[in-house]
Formats: C-alpha cells, sequence, structure tokens
C-alpha cells in the first residue's frame, strides 16, 4: 500500500465516500463506467475515492483540474474526464490535460480540436454534447443542428469522435427523463447506421438520474455530489 492510499484511509471522510460509491455501483450494471465527479472538491476526497477503487474523474475547468491533476501524478492509472463547457481559448490545454473530453458541443470547437490535435500529438477520446430536450442554458447540438454539421464533423480526420454526451434540463420527471436519455441512445444507433460505426459510448446521468440513464443504456455516468456530498 502506498503513502497515499494509508493516507486515505486515515482519512476522516473515507468511509463515507466508500460507502456512497459502492451503493451507485451496486444499483447501476457492472459494465457502466463510473466517473467521479471531482469539480467542487479536494484532491483529498479524490484519494479517498481512488482507494476505493474509482480511477475515473470528471473535472468542468481546466485550471482547477491542472491543480489536482499535479497534486495526484503519483496516480498514474486514473483517467482525466473533462466535463465542463469548454471555451476556445482553453481547447489545447484539455487536449493536452484530459483522456477524455465529453463536451465537444460545436462545430467551431471541433475544428479548432482537430488542428490542435494534429500539431500536440495526443488524442483524447471525444463524446458530441447533444440537446435533445429544450434548454436554452445548456449547450450541445440539437438533432437537426448536428445532422447539418455531420459532412463537416467527417472531414475532421484527426478527432477520435467515440460517442455522445447529454446533460438533461432541470426538473424533468422520472419519465421524462427516460425518455430523452431514450432519444440519444436511438440518435447513436441513427449515427452508426450511417456510417459512424464508433459511436458507441454514452455519457448521461447525473446524481439526480444515473440510475435511470444506467436503464435507457448509458455506458459512463457522472456522479459529483452523490460521492462527495458537497
Ligand atoms: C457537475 C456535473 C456533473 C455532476 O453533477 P452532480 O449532480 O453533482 O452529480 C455531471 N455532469 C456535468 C456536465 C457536470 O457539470
Amino acid at each position: 500500500m502506498t503513502e497515499a492510499n494509508s493516507e486515505a484511509i486515515q482519512s476522516p471522510i473515507y468511509q463515507a465516500i466508500a460507502d456512497r460509491i459502492d451503493q451507485i455501483r451496486s444499483s447501476i450494471p457492472e459494465t457502466v463506467r463510473l466517473v467521479a465527479v471531482s469539480k467542487y472538491t479536494t484532491a483529498e476526497a479524490i484519494c479517498a475515492a481512488y482507494v476505493a477503487g474509482v480511477r475515473d474523474f470528471g473535472e468542468s475547468r481546466v485550471q482547477d483540474a491542472k491543480i489536482k491533476q499535479e497534486e495526484l501524478a503519483d496516480l498514474t492509472d486514473i483517467t482525466w474526464h473533462m466535463i465542463g463547457s469548454l471555451q476556445s481559448n482553453k481547447a489545447k490545454q484539455a487536449i493536452a490535460q484530459f483522456d477524455w473530453i465529453h463536451s465537444l458541443d460545436r462545430l467551431s470547437l471541433a475544428e479548432q480540436c482537430d488542428r490542435l490535435i494534429g500539431e500536440l500529438k495526443k488524442s483524447p477520446k471525444l463524446l458530441l454534447q447533444v440537446k435533445l430536450a429544450e434548454d436554452p442554458s445548456k449547450s450541445g447540438w440539437t438533432e437537426a443542428e448536428l445532422f447539418a454539421d455531420l459532412p463537416n464533423l467527417a472531414k475532421l480526420s484527426n478527432l477520435d469522435i467515440v460517442g455522445l454526451m447529454t446533460i438533461l434540463p432541470l426538473g424533468l420527471s422520472d419519465e421524462q427523463a427516460y425518455a430523452v436519455f431514450c432519444r440519444v441512445e436511438k440518435l447513436a444507433a441513427k449515427l452508426r447506421s450511417l456510417g459512424w460505426h464508433r459511436i458507441q459510448e454514452l455519457s448521461m446521468g447525473m446524481s439526480a438520474d444515473y440510475a435511470i440513464a444506467a436503464r435507457a443504456g448509458a455506458s459512463m455516468i457522472r456522479v459529483g455530489n452523490q460521492i462527495f456530498k458537497l
């Protein structure tokens, strides 16, 4: 056991975090990847979740993530996920720092990432952020917008696009949430049938609705508050 691990187990927050992770895991299929969203928490809490078995962590700001990534540099098998909306001027850093980017949400950003990935020789896995329920406060492609942009996206040969991501609007019932998640799953199937065979991943579901998302076919859930109780 490393020094980091034994310190984490002695930390008063360890048991609570480990219990919540167990509870989440027991309510979703084993094949669903749990991304622990650590954007509002500390390196200490991340370490506790790591010791409890989590290897995927989600951050929403490039700069905040960098500090934690440096603090946790010894934990070399962590997979870092960028889940927050990405300003153009942060794209280069995001590509350098993250293994996955879930929030590719517009053609101009995709074009920029394509150029940067060519230069940086680093190619994170990318998810297209889609918005299949009306939500003025969220970014992402509607289905119609995505189909309009597909021919241009197809030209960006440096991009490793492997799936879709969605964030639901607040205030949906469980039934409505399930219906929207199912539409995302259907959209992925439609894209595969059009030749986008690599669109296999579905990043959907947060603390409030991860179990519903898993039922609708999520391959990854992004859970923050329910693990870290912020
Ligand atoms: C913050 C955030 C989450 C986690 O939300 P919780 O409600 O804390 O589980 C998931 N996805 C995105 C894109 C987020 O910004």
